[in-house]
């Protein structure tokens, strides 16, 4: 008897192997599983932050998404995962056998064992999580609007953002426009308001693919509507509903703040963590060694990809390594059936585009370009708009925007307003 393919973790990895599976009319079965009923397009949940773009639009139902009769999607949380026995257990008692497995389970975050931390800093990787920020902060706000007392005002006023990395500096500056905006008309002092990144090293963006956009960065944070701040080479020791406390050359400092959000690090999802793989076939970090077919050596049938994978190419953890993985795992289950030789996947990265600010934003075109403020805004917004994965029946359009042709078609319209812009060669 045939078993089906399961996909868990409808993630950039999963649903996009799932799309490109349905695509391809893959004559197997396919059941894709997520504990969630929307799949999130983490690079923009800042702007459902913002409201400038709505849940519908940042964060689609799986249901929307699928039309594909092949492609089952059950929503239920993965609770275990036996590789021996080739089953994957669910939380509400289902257990579905496989032929073939696809890991995509993306990571969580690391708090680092910080005390307080997980408890008390806000977390960003969902619609929820962001829906949940914002609503506490637009409280702080309107008590801060209205309290007599001016350390309480100071302390509801005062964002830290623990981390220095692409989440904390789009994070940081979105709020340092944003913040404003909604404290101004409940005639609130702007000027009061703090958003400060605590950052353990001494650069922003370190090791990070956006690390050549520092100098960009440090001209964004200091022209948003309040100026971002920077404590540098600052591990932070505990966090409290009240306040963030860090050592900083030496010393131990506190800085009273009702609102701190957690962008540090990522963590490798626990059923992974749980898998019956030796530590030699895994990162640091606990992720798992897959080969260039994104499969793993001792459990050929099964392929991990995204944030819980990694091959010798040592991609980064981000959206466009998982959804580029995806593809190429469809192909290889493909492959599989056919009886063809599997393929190494194919990643390139082509460029980086991180957000500056309400309306501002910086695009790395083929690592060669860099193009700032509000042209960068518009080409990093209209680029993930076109990628926002809809029906599948639309699917050129779908995964267009994951090809080359998106970047020559704003290289080409770059140059085009090169006498408008700010274009420097790196
Ligand atoms: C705030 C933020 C901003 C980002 N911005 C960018 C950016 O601008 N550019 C970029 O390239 N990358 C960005 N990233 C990184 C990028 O989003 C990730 O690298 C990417 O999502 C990884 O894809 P994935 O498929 O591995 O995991 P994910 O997309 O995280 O998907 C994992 C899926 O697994 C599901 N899952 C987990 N555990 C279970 C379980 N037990 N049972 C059922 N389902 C489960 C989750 O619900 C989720 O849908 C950002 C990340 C964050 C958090």
């Amino acid at each position: 008897m045939t078993n089906p393919t399961v996909i868990i973790g409808a993630g950039f990895a999963g649903l996009f192997t799932a799309l490109h599976l349905c695509h391809k009319h893959y004559a197997r079965p396919v059941i894709l599983i997520d504990q969630a009923e929307r799949f999130v397009f983490k690079p923009l949940l800042y702007e459902l932050l913002s409201n400038e773009m709505t849940t519908d639009q940042v964060s689609p139902r799986y249901e929307e998404l699928l039309s594909c009769s092949n492609i089952t999607y059950v929503q239920d949380l993965v609770t275990d995962v036996d590789l021996n026995k080739r089953t994957v257990e669910l939380a509400s008692g289902l257990c579905y056998n496989y032929d073939n497995l696809v890991l995509t389970l993306g990571s969580k975050a690391n708090y680092f064992h910080t005390e307080g931390a997980a408890e008390n800093a806000f977390s960003f990787r969902n619609s929820d999580s962001a829906n949940k920020l914002k609503k506490h902060l637009r409280s702080c706000l309107q008590r801060a609007s209205q309290t007599k007392n001016d350390l309480e005002r100071r302390s509801l006023l005062t964002v830290s953002v623990v981390g220095g990395g692409p989440a904390g500096i789009e994070m940081a500056l979105t709020l340092a426009d944003l913040l404003p905006e909604w404290y101004a008309p409940l005639g609130g002092n702007i000027a009061e308001i703090r958003v400060v990144i605590i950052n353990r090293s001494q650069e922003i963006l370190k090791g990070d693919i956006n690390s050549h956009l520092q100098t960009t960065v440090h001209k964004a944070m200091a022209k948003r509507t309040v100026a971002v701040e920077l404590e540098s080479q600052a591990a932070v020791k505990a966090v409290s509903p009240q306040s963030v406390e860090y050592e900083q050359d030496g010393e131990l400092k506190q800085l009273s703040c009702q609102t701190t959000i957690w962008t540090a690090g990522n963590d490798v999802n626990p059923l992974i963590k749980n898998l019956s793989i030796p530590e030699d076939l895994r990162d640091r970090s606990g992720r798992l060694q897959v080969a260039s077919t994104l499969q793993l050596s001792s459990f050929p049938e099964v392929f991990a990809a995204g944030d819980c994978a990694y091959t010798d190419a040592h991609l980064p953890s981000t959206a466009q390594v998982a959804y580029q993985q995806g593809a190429a795992i469809a192909h290889n289950l493909s492959a599989l059936i056919k009886g063809a030789p599997l393929k190494p996947a194919a990643v390139h990265l082509r460029g980086t585009m991180i957000k500056l600010g309400l309306g501002e934003g910086a695009a790395n075109i083929f690592d060669r370009f860099i193009v700032a403020g509000q042209v960068g805004h518009l080409i990093r917004e209209g680029t993930y708009l076109e990628l926002l994965p809809n029906s599948v029946h639309n699917f050129k359009a779908t995964t267009q925007w994951l090809t080359d042709e998106i970047f020559h078609h704003h290289h080409h319209q770059i140059h085009q307003r090169q006498s408008a812009i700010t274009l420097g060669h790196r």
